[in-house]
C-alpha cells in the first residue's frame, strides 16, 4: 500500500512554508515515551498523540501528556478507528487537554508524509511528527525526524531550522501517560 501511495500523485505545495510565531514546547519525557511506544510496536507502524495546553493568544503551547489510541497496526501503516479517536478526545478533555501533535512511526528513514498520512491526519491544527525506524531514533532534535505543519492546503515538512524553532524540546516537567488501548 505504502509503495503505491509514495508513487502516487501527492501534489507539491503551491507556496513555500511560511514560519509562524507559534512554538510547541515538548518535555524530554514526552519524546522518550513516544519513542518507547513506537519501539514496543515491533516492526509495525504506530501512532500516539501529544496533548497539552495552548496559551490564550495561541502562540505558545506546552505538551503535558502522551496519549496512545486503540489502533490497528501493520508493517506499513496504522489505522485509528473513529470511535477510538473519540475515546482519546473524551479522555484528554477530562484532563482539560487539547491535541497539539499527532505522531507516528515509519519503517525506515523516510519521514515525509505519504498521501495516506495527508488523509489520515486527524487534525490540521495539530502538528504531525513522523519518527523513523519504528521509533529507534537517537540524535539531536530534530535531525532525521519529520515535523509537518498544515498550511495553505498542504502538509509542509519543515526543514531542520524551522522544525527546531517550531518544536522545542525542554527538560521538564514530567508528562502524563494516557494509554487508551
Ligand atoms: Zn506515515
Amino acid at each position: 500500500m505504502r509503495e503505491a501511495e509514495l508513487e502516487g500523485t501527492r501534489r507539491r505545495p503551491e507556496s513555500p512554508y511560511l514560519p509562524t510565531p507559534q512554538v510547541l514546547r515538548v518535555p524530554r519525557s514526552a519524546l522518550a515515551l513516544a519513542l518507547e511506544v513506537f519501539q514496543r510496536a515491533v516492526q509495525r507502524e504506530c501512532c500516539c498523540f501529544w496533548y497539552g495546553a495552548r496559551d490564550a493568544d495561541d502562540v505558545e503551547a506546552e505538551v503535558r501528556a502522551v496519549v496512545v489510541p486503540r489502533q490497528q497496526q501493520a508493517r506499513l501503516n496504522y489505522l485509528v478507528p473513529v470511535d477510538a479517536m473519540r475515546t482519546v478526545q473524551q479522555c484528554a478533555a477530562s484532563f482539560g487537554l487539547v491535541n497539539l501533535a499527532q505522531l507516528h512511526s515509519h519503517p525506515d528513514v523516510h519521514v515525509e508524509h505519504s498521501l495516506y498520512d495527508d488523509e489520515m491526519a486527524n487534525s490540521r491544527r495539530a502538528l504531525s511528527v513522523v519518527v523513523p525506524n519504528y521509533g529507534h531514533w537517537r540524535n539531536d532534535w530534530p535531525a532525521g525526524i519529520g515535523v509537518h505543519e498544515f498550511q495553505c492546503g498542504f502538509w509542509h515538512r519543515l526543514d531542520d531550522a524551522n522544525a527546531r524553532r517550531r518544536v522545542i524540546i525542554v527538560d521538564g516537567p514530567e508528562v502524563t501517560f494516557l494509554d487508551c488501548r
